[in-house]
């Protein structure tokens, strides 16, 4: 072992030269600039990019050359709101009493892995059991093909609030859940469940500031935290250094969920100019999750689809997303791309791009939106976001010019996540 590793020191020594990749690529994206280039080399070595040229660059006999003279190359994509461990149907409020974890383990590998073949080589998990932070590892260590995950673990709610696990239920079954499974009242509580999802391994933090469309519960968008709770969490949060994210469809619960200086407000569906102000003013993303909005609104007509509590809300928030994003968009709030799958199969993450465009973002911000900004968004943007020297390989290829049509988003024909070739 020792004279092994005496070897290896020579050859590095010596200079040997690494093996390295050329991509060469008809057309590149590379998530920083405002234009295309045509004909470019992009130069791995190991999980790295190592420069990105002009023309068709070849090394020697060595290295591999990818042909990707046909396509457009771009960073991998990033979804900042995914919901891994399920993907809804009729009788998905049926899970909760049915499932192991080992049944929504095995689910969450295959939608991660259609997710990560779709180009979505990053995502946010914003909320399941605490099977996330398993599958964030199991992917981390190479057992399971999927993207790489920044997790919530189990999102944070208030009592009887979106995402209390077990509203709806009978009360023999309901119990009192706590913080450790995300249920807060009070400061105290709004810490432990923040520092409990720091010890179970979650790297991000997701609250429900107002109700939700799914949940078996009235309310849609009535506040559901006091503001001490909110300012409670997020200072806990930045203890960790982690991102917080907020679920609002209403306005009173949004706005405080901003002043206590959230990163993200997920949906923002009541968003008023008061709050984008707000937003701008103190660099607070919209993670829009339109393709969610279309999906309730369509399954909300479904009858028997969705529990009748749930169908009012979903035919009232659903059609609103899409309109309210346009409009933020337009007054300069910033947007970080996002879906909500789960809510919808994994795998279409890319319908949210023709929403952007048809809501009035031009094409190349909305592929920015889930590159650059994703990551600005998630504070890896020195590491990934961009094809730019020294940041982590994670590049896709599509058939054909998404600035010119961008339902070729559907058809991902390569994939690469940090230097291997998953597609
Ligand atoms: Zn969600």
């Amino acid at each position: 072992m020792k004279l092994l590793f005496t070897l290896l020191l020579i050859t590095t020594s010596f200079g040997a030269v690494a093996q390295q990749t050329y991509l060469h690529c008809g057309l590149l994206i590379d998530g920083e600039s405002d234009k295309p280039s045509k004909n470019m080399t992009i130069i791995l070595e190991g999980k790295t990019i190592k420069k990105v040229q002009k023309g068709f660059v070849v090394g020697n006999d060595a290295d591999t050359v990818i042909d990707l003279k046909a396509y457009t190359v771009m960073p991998g994509l990033m979804d900042t709101h995914v919901h891994l461990e399920k993907e809804f149907d009729k009788n998905s409020y049926m899970d909760r009493f049915t499932l192991n974890e080992a049944d929504i383990a095995f689910r969450s590998a295959e939608y991660a892995k259609r997710t990560v073949m779709a180009g979505f080589t990053t995502v946010r998990d914003l909320g399941g059991t605490g099977v996330n932070i398993s599958l964030m590892k199991a992917i981390d260590k190479g057992l399971v093909v999927g993207p790489r995950i920044y997790t919530a673990g189990k999102s944070i709610a208030t009592t009887g609030g979106h995402a209390d696990p077990s509203n709806g239920m009978k009360q023999a079954f309901m119990g009192d859940p706590g913080p450790d499974k995300g249920v807060i009242n009070g400061i105290a509580e709004a810490r432990k469940a923040v520092r409990q999802r720091y010890k179970n391994g979650a790297n991000t933090i997701k609250i429900t500031a107002t109700g939700g469309v799914l949940s078996v519960a009235k309310d849609s968008k009535g506040a559901q935290f006091m503001m001490d709770e909110l300012e409670a969490i997020v200072a806990t949060a930045k203890d960790y250094g982690f991102v917080t994210a907020a679920h609002a469809h209403g306005a009173e619960g949004m706005k405080r969920a901003v002043l206590a200086g959230i990163s993200s407000i997920e949906h923002g569906t009541e968003m008023t100019e008061e709050i984008m102000d707000l937003m701008i003013e103190r660099g607070t993303y919209l993670v829009p999750t339109i393709t969610a909005g279309k999906e309730v609104t369509e399954k909300a007509h479904v009858h028997g689809y969705y529990p009748e509590v749930v169908v009012p809300k979903a035919k009232a928030i659903g059609p609103q997303i899409q309109g309210t994003f346009g409009r933020a968009y337009k007054r300069g709030v910033k947007i970080a791309f996002g879906t909500d799958a789960g809510v919808f199969p994994h795998g279409q993450n890319w319908k949210e791009f023709g929403y952007m465009v048809e809501a009035g973002m031009p094409p190349m911000e909305a592929i920015k939106s889930a590159t650059m900004e994703a990551a600005k968004l998630l504070r890896v943007e020195n590491e990934l976001g961009s094809i730019e020297e020294g940041k982590l390989a994670d590049i896709i290829a599509v058939e054909g010019n998404p600035l010119e049509d961008m339902s070729v988003m559907e058809n991902v024909f390569f994939v690469m996540k940090e230097g291997e070739v998953l597609k």
